[in-house]
């Protein structure tokens, strides 16, 4: 591994293998593949702040996860893009 930190660590791995991307579409405590669910589906597991806020949700298929865009999603998704044009994905 060369590099320092995590970011570099994680660019070095990007430039070196390529791997083919598929954000947004894996469980982060299993793996498991997120399906979106309509928020009429999820509202009972939901807390009254995250009900009020969001509209649009994902469940994981294995684990029954449930997923938003919240407020850590800008900070994740330039992580992501940034991923993509580093493997040059379209
Ligand atoms: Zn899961």
């Amino acid at each position: 591994m060369r590099g320092a930190g995590p970011e570099r660590q994680f660019a070095d791995i990007l430039g070196r293998f390529a791997p083919p991307l598929a954000p947004w579409s894996r469980c982060t405590a299993c793996n498991g593949l997120l399906c979106a669910v309509r928020k009429t589906e999820v509202e009972p597991v939901l807390q009254p702040g995250t009900r009020r806020t969001y509209d649009a949700f994902a469940r994981c298929g294995s684990c029954q996860k449930v997923y938003w865009r919240g407020a850590h999603f800008g900070r994740l998704d330039a992580i992501v893009q940034a991923a993509l044009l580093a493997t040059g994905a379209p």
